[in-house]
């Protein structure tokens, strides 16, 4: 029977038996690559869940698992809620994990709930190097050659790692979102920052996730002896690259004072040859850019490629910018946003609104679907990480809040 009522005690237990499906060991934290043994095992203990309440399942050509109460048929507008079982190596328990149960949850509180449950494919994209696979895929922004170029670890594509656990080449360009299907997508998340830790809040909703621009940057100079070359004849890449990204640095700070939460991150370096006594002959690096405001995200590339031309043409060294990555920002659609307030409020719950700085599955489905986003606060702000924590009771009351928004 079902209970009408959210019990914090099941979502509890899935978080755990989720967790326990684990490529990794505890101390390490959680290991869900995409498409393996622990992934599927997570994907499984859901379906099975869902399914012992009265539930239909299936898989779309993009690897996606979707779930309906069995009263309702696969055509009829539902809304949609989901997030993804697939984690960073060593990782925690609550990213994406959170935003799958908490629907779960509603298919055992809720008889026949207007709801389908989605479990998106590879959203962190650290087995195939691309994020948001699965939406992306689902919504058409990526193709068969993509999938089929993508691979992970062991040289496998997306297309062969996934052809055992549902993906489909050949259906891949018919099956995919039919926006006639669905009310809206609601997506639960860790916040993975301090501000609703902070401010002591259980629930907040998003207004707008911020786009993100990825870049890798070729600083090409001259590789020489460390000992007999002058330093008036060298051609430094590494020492050109150090200045390059503390200037990336101080431009993200003033781009912040424009826009609060726009954020550029160097995270990644290679040096060659990358040995002592040599003077470097090329230099490798990542930036990661992003903002709430698309015009923000022009103008910051526009200074970001003039001040690594100028460093570059003063020191007499070759660079090459290629923008890897290119997703807008979202925002998200302001009469969900309204209707879970007002669900909120119905609870006696004031639901505040805040920026997303990571992207989410939620970003893509947006550009077809009205979408909005929880976040439950993530204590003291960490995330991708063993430590991972956010409130199995926090998870509830947005479990509530969803169920008063679709009932
Ligand atoms: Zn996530």
């Amino acid at each position: 029977m079902k209970s009408n009522t959210v019990r914090p005690d099941r979502i509890e237990r899935d978080i755990e038996c989720i967790a326990a499906c684990n490529d990794s060991t505890p101390d390490l934290g959680y290991s869900r690559p995409t498409f393996s043994n622990a992934w599927a095992a997570a994907r499984d203990y859901v379906i099975e869940e869902a399914l012992s309440v009265g539930a239909k399942s299936r898989i779309d050509a993009a690897g996606n698992v979707h779930i309906r109460p069995d009263g309702r048929t696969w055509d009829e507008p539902l809304w949609l809620s989901g997030s993804h079982l697939d984690s960073v190596p060593s990782g925690g328990k609550f990213d994406g994990v959170s935003g799958v149960v908490m629907p779960l949850e509603l298919f055992r509180a809720l008889p026949d709930p207007p709801l389908e449950l989605v479990i998106f494919a590879e959203e962190e994209g650290t087995t195939f190097g691309m994020g948001l696979l699965g939406s992306r895929a689902w919504v058409g922004r990526v193709g068969c050659d993509d999938l089929a170029r993508l691979t992970n670890r062991h040289g496998e594509s997306y297309l062969e790692a996934g052809a055992r656990y549902g993906v489909d080449a050949e259906r891949l360009e018919t099956d995919r979102i039919d926006a006639s299907r669905y009310r809206g997508f609601l997506e639960l998340h860790p916040e993975q920052g301090l501000r609703l830790w902070n401010e002591n809040r259980a629930v907040a909703a998003v207004g707008t996730i911020n786009g993100r621009r990825q870049y890798r940057i070729d600083v090409e100079g001259r590789g020489n002896h460390a000992g007999s070359t002058r330093m008036a004849d060298r051609r430094d890449p590494l020492a050109a690259a150090a200045s390059m990204i503390g200037r990336i640095e101080s431009t993200g700070f003033d781009l912040s004072e424009e826009c609060d939460y726009t954020v550029m991150t160097v995270g990644r370096i290679n040096v060659e040859p990358n040995a002592v006594n040599v003077i470097a002959s090329r230099v490798a690096f990542s930036v990661d850019f992003r903002s709430p405001e698309g015009e923000l995200l022009e103008d910051g590339e526009n200074r970001l490629r003039l001040l690594l031309e100028q460093i570059s043409s003063d020191r007499g060294l070759r660079t090459n910018i290629v923008r890897e990555d290119d997703q807008p920002p979202a925002p998200l659609d302001a009469d969900m946003v309204r209707r879970l307030a007002d669900a909120a409020e119905s609870l006696g719950i004031r639901l505040p609104t805040v920026p997303s700085g990571a992207l989410h599955d939620a970003a893509v489905v947006a550009s077809c679907l009205p979408a909005a986003m929880l976040f439950v606060p993530s204590r003291d702000g960490i995330s991708h990480h063993p430590d991972e924590f956010s409130r199995i009771g926090d998870i509830a009351t947005a479990a509530r809040i969803t169920a008063a928004m679709i009932s």
